[in-house]
């Protein structure tokens, strides 16, 4: 049963005419409405048991092996979510991401419990901070529902590992004594699952460092549980500016009604919004099925960001897919739909190397002045370049002069500033010395044969 997405779903942001809503498993039909809407009772009453999964979903051995298997990752669904799922197709894309499976008690040779590397990076307990000028806070292990492919499920889910106040100071503490901070992305767990206060105690202290200047928040709330997104919660949210919000959102028919008016409501609140997708086999490794995705996310006013490669996490293995896969979605979304419907593809580094933009060659080739070019549909073209360019002279730029020589140009970056001349990885020097000595030992012995064939009695 596909679920059709409704063509005029913008006009849900008028307050006036009521949307229509998802309709509810036939178990909790007749829950009233004032309850249903009630986050908290969503909460209270997720399912978490083979026998509440069997009320209404025909599960497969595979899952009932996976509901039933002892150390798994927490499952809880709430009732709405549930409700989307598709009770009777065990390839239901929505399915597959909250419901376990005996797949994902399976190992696979390249995983990795902090595959990011992220408790290296961490100055102080939930506080990543592994880029110049941004930071990740996690502020809860909570989760509304839970995904199977969770990249933090070593913390994640957890009822008796919380963060506290206490955490919250010490990372708030750090963020104040490190000016370079201007950025402060908000995530667990799911922030939106703390109470107003306190989710607005963090903002508000964060605000009120001076060199913070912008506001992230994760959340898949709006997909799993969008009676969150209240006028209490979104009027706090508000206060805060400038505040960025990204969902989390993998299949088309997660854009429910219920979720495209948590986003309006945020959108109308000023909140710019993102999506961070996941590419998951079986559930949105196809292009149609992508370009339907962030269709449904513009319409409500979601732009995508990211598309993930699925990270090296144990549970995960059954939903990798070869990195080709994504590179082949972005190339049928590139130039083929709405420049600001494409996310970009990137690959989270294991070891913590940070996000990795991985796309399709457009370059084709290059040569003195002139650069060949492909578009979407094949079509080969070159760009001449300027022969008079006059170069950029940091010198002379106020923003090149401000930003003064904190290293802040790294890498490849740090290369074509003229900064470096080469990279060279740990050991390089040592092992190159080696190799040069070795040369100039052959040098000499040639030239003692060279003395010994001019004097052969010695
Ligand atoms: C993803 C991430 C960020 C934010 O990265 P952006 O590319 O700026 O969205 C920051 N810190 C950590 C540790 C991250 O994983």
């Amino acid at each position: 049963m596909e679920r059709q997405l409704d063509p005029n779903a913008f006009d849900e942001s008028s307050e006036d005419k009521p949307p229509p809503a998802s309709s509810r498993a036939p178990l909790w039909a007749n829950v009233p409405e004032a309850q249903w809407d009630d986050w908290r009772w969503q909460l209270r009453h997720r399912l978490n048991t083979l026998e509440e999964l069997q009320q209404f979903i025909r599960l497969t051995p595979e899952e009932i092996e996976g509901v039933r298997a002892q150390h798994r990752f927490r499952l809880d669904i709430t009732p709405y979510f549930a409700s989307l799922i598709d009770a009777d197709d065990p390839a239901c894309p929505l399915r597959r991401q909250v419901i376990p499976t005996s797949r994902e008690l399976r190992g696979f040779e390249a995983a990795m419990v902090d595959s990011l590397n992220e408790e290296a990076h961490s100055p102080v307990p939930g506080l990543v901070h592994r880029y110049p000028d941004r930071v990740l806070m996690l502020v809860t292990t909570q989760c509304a529902s839970y995904c199977r492919y969770c990249t933090r499920s070593r913390i994640v889910g957890e009822a008796r590992a919380q963060f506290k106040r206490s955490n919250y100071d010490a990372q708030i503490d750090y963020i104040a004594h490190t000016p370079e901070v201007r950025d402060v992305l908000i995530s667990g767990g799911d922030p939106l699952l703390l109470a107003t206060h306190v989710l607005e105690d963090i903002l508000r202290r964060l605000r009120q460092i001076p060199h913070v200047e912008i506001l992230r928040v994760g959340s898949r709330v709006p997909v799993f549980l969008p009676q969150r997104v209240d006028d209490e919660l979104v009027g706090m949210l508000r206060r805060y500016h400038p505040l960025w919000l990204n969902i989390h959102v993998n299949h088309p028919r997660e854009m429910a009604p219920e979720a495209q008016r948590a986003c309006a409501r945020l959108a109308d609140a000023g909140i710019p919004l993102g999506c961070q997708s996941v590419l998951l086999a079986g559930v949105n490794d196809c292009p149609n099925v992508m370009r339907e995705l962030v269709h449904a996310l513009v319409r409500a006013r979601v732009r995508p960001y990211y598309l993930y490669q699925c990270d090296l996490v144990p549970g995960a293995g059954h939903f990798r897919t070869p990195v080709s896969r994504g590179i082949e979605i972005i190339e049928s979304l590139r130039g083929h739909t709405s420049g600001f419907a494409v996310p970009t593809f990137v690959i989270d580094a294991p070891g913590g190397g940070g996000k990795v933009p991985v796309m399709p060659q457009y370059l084709v080739s290059q040569g003195d002045g002139r650069v060949v070019l492909r578009n979407f549909e094949g079509f080969i073209t070159t760009y001449s370049e300027p022969t008079d360019y006059q170069r950029h002279d940091p010198a002379r730029c106020p923003a090149c002069r401000s930003r003064g020589s904190e290293g802040g140009q790294e890498g490849v970056a740090g290369l074509l500033a003229g900064e470096h001349v080469s990279i060279a990885p740990e050991g390089f020097e040592q092992v190159h010395q080696r190799l040069t000595r070795i040369r100039w030992q052959a040098v000499n012995l040639d030239a003692e044969d060279k003395e010994d064939e001019a004097c052969p009695s010695t």
